[in-house]
């Protein structure tokens, strides 16, 4: 596959250092948008999907280059799915992920299922006009511990307990965590996904 310049429409530091190791095998070089002084798009989607679409057409027309994004977050089914979409600010527009995750742990301070997943929906296309935008996702199931504990990650990995683990995401090794993550499966699977699109060529 040729080496090809793409813009990564992400500011946020820590999905950033993740995708660069998770995409690394496409040889694509990826330069977050930052690097070109972009102003973020604003996320008026309803889902995860309609947001990364938003991103990714933002970031290629102001850079007229192919462009990835990814949009992500955190939902709780007993909670009618929050955070979801508004993972990076449920607790008001300026929240740490400390308030986030303490205003999540405050609601299920009840009995009900603190059964949670992460999602990651992926997108690739090669021009902001792309008819064919390649769509992918990722799901890690868990649950919300009791309080948060460790130093690894970001989020609300300090609270996120994935399925056959004993500890936070925030206590694994980030090689553990991205060898399973919602991140890490959307990224195999937009691998895929490019390389069945340019065997088809
Ligand atoms: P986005 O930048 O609008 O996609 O916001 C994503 C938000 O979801 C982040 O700010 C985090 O709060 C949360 N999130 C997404 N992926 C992860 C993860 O891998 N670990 C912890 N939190 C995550």
């Amino acid at each position: 596959m040729p080496v090809q310049t793409a813009v990564l429409a992400s500011g946020n530091k820590g999905k950033l250092e993740e995708l660069d190791l998770l995409l690394a095998p496409m040889k694509f070089q990826l330069l977050p948008q930052s690097k070109y002084e972009i102003t973020p798009a604003s996320e008026t989607g309803d889902s995860f999907v309609e947001n990364a679409l938003i991103k990714a057409r933002h970031a290629s027309r102001l850079t007229s280059l192919p462009a990835f994004a990814d949009d992500s977050g955190l939902v709780v089914p007993s909670l009618d799915g929050a955070p979801g979409i508004y993972s990076a600010r449920y607790a008001g527009p300026a929240s740490s992920s400390q308030q986030n995750n303490l205003k999540l742990l405050e609601a299920l301070s009840d009995s009900r299922s603190r059964h949670a997943y992460f999602y990651c929906v992926l997108v690739f296309l090669l021009h902001t006009h792309d008819p064919t935008p390649i769509v992918v996702s990722g799901e890690w199931h868990g649950r919300i511990a009791e309080e948060a504990k460790g130093d690894n990650g970001f989020g609300y990995d300090p609270i996120f307990i994935a399925n056959d683990y004993e500890m936070t995401a925030a206590e694994m090794e980030p090689e553990l965590k991205n060898r399973f993550s919602h991140r890490a499966i959307a990224s195999a699977n937009l691998i895929r996904s490019i390389q069945h699109r340019l065997e088809q060529q």
